[in-house]
Order: structure tokens, then sequence, then C-alpha cells
């Protein structure tokens, strides 16, 4: 099916029950309302001139016209390109001219970052770009106005193939510089809606996304699983905020919780936390880095997530590959990403022979099925790169499949590290640093090191008010728990990791940081 047609059942099944809040200005639509914009912004696009295959790009941060947006362009087969809104000027010419965008939706200025301002100053140099429309602005208002009085028969007119590539979005850059995913109305849509099954949403649901939209976590696993279930999204603020989340999900009852870790870390050790009423919450998903056990069980506790669920993907399958189930063991839903989801494939190879591997031992996680991207926009030689001849996406992420099928993510194959000829994951290493009570979030990374090729470096931010640990105390608490080769031997106390706007930490910026700190 296409995007459009699953929303048109929805908003017939479910017309008057609630279908999106934006919690910060106290807007509210119903189904039947946001249809009724929906359509008119679509009209008032192809008035404009902007059709099937047409990119559009949009640069802003959550809010209801973000979500109209992407309703619009895929009600019209326009491929919708999502912009990080974090982005500079360099970066936004880059997307702007990379992905030929005719249109570019953007909001006029979002906290530091002066949109309009941005956007002037690269128009002379992206001659693809025919118009702008901010938000609330001019063009935008015209395209609504235009879409009113225009004809709704000539929507029904458009022939859309579920195969159309439909969006193009960007990975979040945690390696190095982004590729644009070109993903179609079956590849996000399915995943969407299977995300949203395993999470048991119906129209009783009311999903609070404080996850960016351009992303997909925003919006496939948050919007996409609600309008393909009727159940609500829940826009907390533009930008992530603990206290607007916490304030989210109490006062608009949320059942799910979207985030990160660092963002669930955020919220829990938000000052205000014990004083919030989140009984409503049922379920939710924690996803696009890895996710610490004690994260995962203060969140079933202390935010009584019951449900929660542990999904892990990337951009480029649309993006869910496995995920945990509500039955599964307590101690599966903590410490394993889950199974493969319905109708995918999922293996683990070993990247040298790129036979696959034992139960048990660990490789390269490939995934193939209907959640495979078209292939990165424009760049055909990266996407064979990535998705060999079979069809299978090569992950880039280190994985451990159990005897019954439940996968566990050990990193990155580009942030392992090899220390004196030991394979080193990190991850093992964070999980244990974690169980400080001191310590609040740790990373652990490899620093070049002439003796051992390389040597592990922990990245460590401290409790409020505790006093910042030593290397020695560090290590001190890991002899004996650690295997020696694992226990880092530099230390260093930060109070934020660099990271990306999606909340994952680059691990590329701690590293060439690392090198200048050591000199
Ligand atoms: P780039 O590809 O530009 O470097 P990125 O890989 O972070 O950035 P995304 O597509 O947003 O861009 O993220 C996918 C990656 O996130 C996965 O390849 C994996 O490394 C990580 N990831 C996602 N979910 C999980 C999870 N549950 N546990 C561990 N890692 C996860
Ligand atoms: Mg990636």
């Amino acid at each position: 099916d296409t995007i459009g047609g699953n929303f048109d059942r929805t908003v017939a099944a479910f017309g008057d029950r609630e279908a999106m809040v934006e919690c910060q200005t106290g807007r509210r639509w119903t189904y039947a309302e946001l249809s009724e914009v929906v359509d008119e912004l679509a009209l008032g696009l192809l008035e404009l001139g902007i059709g099937k295959g047409d990119r559009v790009g949009i640069w802003a941060p959550n809010c209801a016209e973000w979500t109209f947006t992407q309703y619009a362009t895929a009600r019209i087969g326009a491929i919708l390109v999502n912009i990080n809104p974090s982005y500079r000027s360099h970066e936004l010419e880059f997307v702007l001219n990379q992905a030929g965008i005719r249109l570019l939706v953007s909001a006029e200025s979002f906290k530091t970052s002066d949109y309009a301002g941005m956007i002037e100053e690269v128009r002379p140099r992206c001659p693809r770009l025919e118009q702008v429309a901010l938000i609330g602005g001019p063009v935008w208002n015209s395209l609504l106005e235009n879409g009113k009085a225009a004809d709704r028969a000539v929507l029904d007119e458009i022939v859309l193939s579920a195969d159309d590539a439909i969006n193009i979005q960007y990975t979040s850059g945690t390696t190095g510089f982004p590729k644009g995913a070109t993903l179609s109305h079956h590849n996000i849509l399915n995943n969407g809606f299977f995300v949203g099954e395993l999470c048991h949403y119906t129209e009783a649901d009311r999903i609070c996304i404080p996850v960016p939209f351009y992303h997909c976590f925003g919006m496939v696993m948050g919007n996409l699983a609600a309008t393909s279930h009727g159940s609500c999204m829940v826009i907390p603020a533009p930008g992530f905020d603990p206290k607007a989340t916490l304030d989210a999900v109490a006062t608009e009852r949320c059942t799910s919780l979207y985030g990160v870790p660092t963002m669930f870390i955020a919220e829990l050790s938000h000052p205000g936390f014990e004083g919030y009423d989140l009984s409503s919450l049922r379920t939710g998903i924690m996803a696009g880095s890895p996710c610490p056990v004690e994260v995962m069980k203060q969140v079933i506790e202390r935010m009584g997530m019951a449900e929660v669920s542990i999904c892990y993907g990337m951009t480029e399958t649309s993006p869910v590959s496995t995920q945990t189930r509500a039955d599964d063991s307590i101690e599966r839903r903590v410490s394993t990403v889950g199974r493969v989801m319905p109708h995918l494939e999922v293996k683990v190879v070993d990247p040298e022979t790129g036979l696959t591997a034992p139960r048990g031992e660990p490789g390269e996680l490939c995934t193939r099925g209907y959640s495979v991207m078209l292939g990165y926009w424009e760049q055909p030689d990266k996407t064979a790169e990535a998705i060999d001849r079979a069809r299978w996406m090569h992950t880039g992420d280190l994985a451990v499949m159990d005897a019954e099928g439940y996968v566990n993510i050990t990193g990155r194959i580009k942030d392992m590290v090899i220390r004196g000829g030991e394979n080193v994951y990190p991850r093992e290493i964070e999980e244990f640093l974690y169980t400080h009570p001191d310590i609040l979030d740790a990373q652990v990374i490899g620093v070049p090191d002439e003796r051992y090729g390389e040597e592990l470096m922990a990245w460590i931010r401290m409790r409020e008010g505790k006093t910042p640990l030593t290397a020695e105390a560090v290590r001190e608490f890991c002899t004996g728990k650690l295997a020696h080769y694992k226990i880092p031997r530099y230390v260093h106390i930060v109070d934020e990791f660099p990271m990306t706007v999606t909340g994952k930490i680059r691990k590329v910026e701690m590293r060439q940081q690392a090198v200048s700190l050591l000199g």
C-alpha cells in the first residue's frame, strides 16, 4: 500500500479520534482534521508545480507542520528529504544540491539557528532550489490557501506505486559524513506498521515522541507506527528537553515514550522526576545506540514502562531489523535487541570470509527483506559497498546471535578496539562502568598506542555532586572484574560527550579529541 492509502483507512476508521497534539502550543488535531490539512497542503504543492518524484526538503525541528509535510508529500508522490535541524549552512548547501531539492520547507529559526538567514546565504549556490516556504510565512500560507480552493478530486487521479521512492533520509553521521538513504512507501510504511504491531498499538495509544522527526526514529517508528494504528502522536517540544518530555507524558497521559539512551538518562536524572505521575505509561522504545541494561531496568521500574522494547536498526533499513517483544524474558528484554522483525531476515557473517558465523560467534550483522533501502541517493558506489548482490544490507555492526535467534549488538566494526591483538568491545566495558554508583554515563574508545597498537580510554560523566574519579580509582574498580586487557588505561572526566542531534555519541570525534588530549 502507499502511505496515503494507509492514512486514508485510518482516517475512515478513527476520524474523530485525536491524531496529534503539539504540547507547547496546545494545538490539537483529530484524524479527520489532520487529513484535511494534509490534503490542502498536498493540493497547494500541486498548484505550485510540485509533483511525483520532485524533491521537497524539510528543515525544521519537531512541529505539526513537519507531519503535515510528511503526509502531503507522500500523498502526491513527491520525495521528502529530511534535513538535520542542527545543520549549518555548508551542510544545508550540500544536501540541497546533492538531493536536487526544488522546494524547501523550513522554520524561520530554531534556538540559535537562523534558518532563514542560512537559506538566503546558500541560495545563490543552489540553482535547483526554486521555492522556500517558511512555516507560517507567506509562501506557506498561500500553499494552504490555494489548497483549500483547489478541487480535491485531483488527488485521486495521481497514480502512485508502493515501490516509488518517497523519502531520502540522511544517516546520523555518527561515523562520518551522512549518506542519503532512498526509501519507498513499501519500505517505511511496513516498518512503521510492524513496529506498531509489536508495541500492540491501538487507537487508545498516545505516543510521546521527543526524538527528531527528521530521523527515522521519529517519522517512521513514531509517526508511521501511530498513523497506521490510529494512535495519537504527542510532540512534547521542538527539540529534546527532559522536562518538556516528562510534562507531556504526565499531562497528555501518554502510554508510550521513545528515546535514545541518553534521553532516558536525562529524564531519569531530572531533579523533578519523582514528582511526575507517569502511571499512564505502558510501553515505549529505546533505540539508536547501545541500550545499557541499567538504564533499561530503571525505565521499567521507575517509569513503569513494563512492556518497553529495544529496537535495533539503521536508516538504510527503514529502520528496524530486530525488536524485543513484551513476552520475551526480562533478562533478554534488557540485554538483547530481540529477534528479527516479521518478514525480514538477519544473519551474522564472518567479515573476512563472508560465511555465516556459527550461533554464538561474533560477526557482522546483515539484513535482508522489504526494509532494505532502494539505495543511497545518487551514490551507486556507496550502495554497492553496502548492499551485496543477494540484496543483503551489510550493517557495519558487530553482533552475536544465540541459538534462539536473540541478537546482541556488540558495537560498530569501526569502534572495535584491537589492543595487543585482543578484540575489545567497548560496549562490555561501558556496561561495567555503569554499575559504579557515582558514574552517570561512560564511553570507551581506542587511542593509538605504540606498544599495544591501541589502548583504552574511558570518558566518564559523573553523577551530580560526585567527586571526579581518578584513573587509578577506575582501574581499581575494574580489577578482578574485567580481564586485564579490558581495563582502561586512560580516564577523561567530561560534562558532555560530543553528540549528534539524534543523541548519539560521536566516537569519531572523541577519538580525534583524545589524540590531542594525549599530546
Ligand atoms: P552514520 O551511518 O552516518 O555513521 P548512524 O549509523 O549512527 O550514522 P543511523 O542510521 O541513525 O546512523 O543509526 C544506525 C546505527 O545505530 C546502527 O548501525 C547501530 O550502530 C546503531 N544502533 C541503532 N540501534 C541500536 C541498538 N538498539 N543497539 C546498539 N546500536 C544501535
Ligand atoms: Mg550507519
